[in-house]
């Protein structure tokens, strides 16, 4: 038996999810017909505002909403209190939540949205890095603090940051302490990243 094409192209929308199977993807889409016409109605609305309407910040690459101001800023980089000198280079806007959730850091943040993987197509220009050495050596940057995860490819992110922000003279240190190796930021509780961010150290070869 065939579903209706409407009923088929809408499971077939659901399979682009990650870890949404075929299977999941049907029992997703006779759960809205059924049981949920109005929430279905909520979400395809959800999706379509979300998709027009969130863009990435100009400065730190993060999620920021579409304005019709000049330059497109998060909240973060448009607060005054904070200091832009001081950049925390994290690889999702998910630990950008995490330290922000440590109440320890005042600074900027710069995010990544990934890390070097040269096998999956991922390099310096995808991560925006072309855009942070311009900002380097532009020199309203004191310090970087590299809290990119401690994956082999987050160590890889993390030493070409830190040949970038060396040729600019930049100084730069590494969250230590307190995140588990292999680990996510995402993971790490408030209390542990803000021991980490305390007892970030040099970070060097
Ligand atoms: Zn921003």
């Amino acid at each position: 038996m065939k579903h209706p094409p409407l009923v088929e192209s809408l499971i077939e929308a659901f399979t682009c999810l990650p870890g949404v199977g075929p299977r999941s993807a049907q029992r997703m889409t006779y759960a809205l017909l059924e049981r949920g016409r109005e929430q279905g109605r909520e979400l395809a609305g959800a999706l379509q505002a979300a998709m027009d309407g969130v863009s990435h910040c100009e400065r730190c690459r993060n999620y920021a909403e579409r304005t019709n101001a000049e330059q497109n800023l998060c909240a973060i980089c448009q607060d005054p209190r904070r200091d832009p000198s001081l950049i925390c280079i994290v690889s999702s806007p998910a630990n950008v939540l995490a330290v922000e959730q440590s109440g320890e850091f005042r600074g900027h943040y710069f995010v990544l949205m990934g890390e070097l993987s040269p096998l999956d197509g991922v390099g310096p220009r995808e991560l925006g890095l072309d855009v942070l050495e311009q900002r380097l050596r532009d020199g309203e940057i004191r310090e970087l603090i590299l809290a990119t995860g401690t994956t082999v490819e987050g160590e890889a992110t993390a030493h070409y940051i830190l040949d970038l922000a060396r040729e600019a003279g930049v100084s730069v240190t590494r969250i230590a302490q307190g995140v588990p190796m292999g680990g996510d930021l995402e993971f790490v509780d408030g209390a542990t990243l803000a021991q980490a961010l305390r007892a970030r150290r040099p970070f060097a070869d």
